[in-house]
């Protein structure tokens, strides 16, 4: 049994014993284990490094099918644009911050094919992205975005970031505390990291167990609770501005369709069965996602934090 990431020691409590990657179907089981000293969740067993690479490249291979110039592809930036899009993150909780608003400079870390860097640079920031995936980086340098293709610990910018962003993505990473300590660096005095990740100690995850699409095994290594984020943020340097919680209507229906498929992982991303189960948070559910909220039971952690 590993050690924990964050504190080093193996004084573990069992949490989920059987989960099973729901999402790609990875062969394999894990389990998901608590600190007992720092309280922080973590996948078990680990996965090397080089396993890691070989799980990326075969299940988060970015295509760009149909990225440049085709009419999916201009219908899609024409949402991103719309007052509509705006709209659901306001009903909705905006968890990959593309809501916020500003100037200066602006590093979207895990950009993707760079969907967010548009909607960033649109909002005001001069924005710049980091991408592992060479697919996806290249999608998004298309748009004539800058987008370095190293790990965060040895990125050199060429001058300090008034914003970094780090959406999901700190879960996946095996030395959390290395990848804050390098955004810490590279921020200005004074600067923002906008961080979004699953609530390990969320309503959703209470009522879906191991099917709970948040566990999302073996590509998230930790979980964190409100509290272990926070002092994690605060030991590395952070002055913790704002601990908000969101429930995406779309992550209660792929948790809804991975209980009902467990099988079938497929299934998550089919529309007709996603679309009404959306509907039906964004409606029926509406009052009890706000209570989760509320009471820092919502399915995302969003938190701004400034370099102290
Ligand atoms: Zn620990």
């Amino acid at each position: 049994m590993s050690a924990c990431l964050l504190c080093g020691t193996d004084d573990w409590t069992v949490i989920e014993p059987v989960v099973r990657d729901n999402r790609f179907a990875s062969p394999g089981e894990w389990r998901v284990l608590a600190c007992e000293a720092c309280g922080l969740r973590q996948t078990d067993p680990l996965p090397t490094d080089e396993q890691l690479i070989a799980l990326y490249e075969r299940h988060y291979n970015f295509g760009g099918e149909g990225e440049t110039g085709s009419t999916w592809a201009r219908l899609r930036a024409a949402f991103f644009a719309s007052p509509l899009y705006r709209l659901l993150l306001a009903v909705d909780g905006d968890v990959s911050f593309h809501a916020l608003k500003g100037k200066g400079r602006l590093l979207d870390v895990g950009c993707n094919e760079g969907r967010g860097l548009e909607i960033y640079a649109a909002n005001g920031f001069e924005a710049e992205g980091l991408e592992l995936n060479r697919v996806a980086a290249d999608a998004a340098r298309n748009k004539g975005f800058v987008v370095y293709g190293v790990p965060i610990e040895r990125l050199q910018p060429r001058a300090p970031y008034d914003v970094i962003v780090l959406s999901n993505v700190l879960e996946h990473a095996l030395d959390p505390r290395a990848m804050l300590a390098a955004i810490h660096e590279r921020l200005a005095p004074g600067g923002r990291l906008c961080l979004s990740l699953p609530n390990a100690a969320s309503a959703l995850r209470a009522r879906f167990g191991k099917d709970w699409i948040n566990w999302h095994v073996p590509f998230h290594i930790t979980h964190f609770t409100a509290e272990r984020l926070t002092s994690l943020l605060v030991d590395s340097g952070f002055q913790v501005a704002a601990v908000r919680n969101v429930s995406p209507a779309l992550w209660y229906a792929q948790s809804r369709i991975a209980a009902a498929f467990p099988e079938e992982p497929r299934r998550q991303r089919d529309p007709k069965r996603a679309i009404p189960l959306m509907l039906w948070a964004l409606t029926g559910l509406a009052a009890r996602r706000a209570r989760w909220n509320r009471e820092g039971k919502g399915d995302c952690l969003v938190i701004e934090a400034t370099r102290a």
